[in-house]
């Protein structure tokens, strides 16, 4: 393959032959925006919006919220930030939003579950956000969490526009989101692929349970065929698809994700350099080549192999 670009080149990220790759920046809060910028992140994939609510007693103000984000969106400028709204439950806990006891909270009141319960918060975070977003150049579009059920896409989509926010969008972090995509996408507007959740329910190990880590891989031939799946459906719609996931900084892998359709990676921006000169190495043929042995491989060990040697080869 032509070797391009050299790792931690600043530019918009592309394979060998040129296919765009948008390279974007997951952050969690205004703190990170100058760090992923340097980094070279085309625009933020996920802003993980919990920051604002932990430790707090109460939910925070649209106005504080407003200022936030506007900080945020300002420094952006005229690029891209997809807002992921509040995530509550399970592996993020909220002293604010009981749930009860649950016996298994990754299975409970969680994402949009919990928005669904506590409709007021949605509608101060969405209208914060519309607001911060008048008067910027910024392009922002929202994003909900743990969506399983395109009925749920759907009301999420509505409070959105109901809030002056007219590019809506859901994460595709549950096995069922994933098989239905084509059904969510005739609501929403793009999906991202929340691959440490997709891959925790896919292959039912607890993301919290270190003891079960060798277990939760993203190379996992299962997980990669839920990707694939999602991502025939985002393009058969015309519709926007990336990876918001951490199976995005991983280089090869990445290179995986675009060749089973993926037009967008989101991730922590140390992780970009590598990527972006990963990802330059190779073309867009030779991902999907890598994505098809993944995928048809019998384990993440093996998947990572092959596509270890069919790179090498390359
Ligand atoms: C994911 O589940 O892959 C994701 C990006 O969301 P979080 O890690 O915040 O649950
Ligand atoms: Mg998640």
């Amino acid at each position: 393959a032509a070797v391009v670009g050299s790792a931690g080149a600043v530019g918009a990220g592309a394979t060998a032959d040129g296919k765009a790759v948008a390279l974007l920046a997951n952050i969690g809060g205004p703190d990170d925006v100058a760090g992923a910028l340097a980094a070279g992140a085309e625009g933020v994939g996920l802003l993980r919006t919990e920051f604002l609510y932990l430790d707090a007693e109460h939910a925070p103000s649209v106005e504080e919220q407003e200022g936030i984000y506007r900080r945020i969106f300002t420094e952006l400028g005229d690029r891209r930030v997809v807002v992921r709204v509040l995530d509550a439950g399970a592996d993020k806990p909220l002293a604010f939003l009981p749930v009860g006891k649950e016996p298994n909270p990754a299975l409970g009141l969680r994402g949009i579950r919990a928005l669904r319960a506590h409709p007021d918060i949605l509608r101060d975070q969405l209208a914060a956000i519309a607001r911060a977003q008048s008067g910027t150049s910024t392009t922002v579009w929202v994003m909900a969490p743990m969506v399983g059920e395109p009925a749920e896409a759907e009301w999420f989509v509505a409070q959105a526009r109901r809030a002056g926010l007219a590019t809506a969008g859901v994460m595709i972090e549950v096995p069922s989101a994933a098989l239905l995509t084509e059904e969510i996408l005739v609501s929403a507007a793009f999906v991202s692929l929340g691959t440490n959740d997709l891959a925790q329910y896919a292959l039912a190990a607890d993301r919290q349970l270190g003891t079960l880590a060798h277990l939760l891989d993203p190379w996992h031939p299962a997980v990669l065929r839920l990707i694939g799946i999602s991502a025939g459906a985002a393009a058969s719609a015309g519709k926007p698809i990336g990876v918001c996931g951490e199976s995005a900084a991983d280089p090869l892998l990445a290179c995986v994700l675009v060749g089973l359709g993926v037009g967008s990676l989101s991730m922590a921006p140390t992780a970009l350099g590598a990527v972006r000169a990963t990802l330059g190495r190779y073309t867009y043929d030779e991902c999907v080549r890598m994505a098809g042995l993944a995928r048809s491989a019998g384990s993440a060990a093996q998947a990572r192999a092959v596509v270890r040697e069919a790179a090498d080869e390359l």
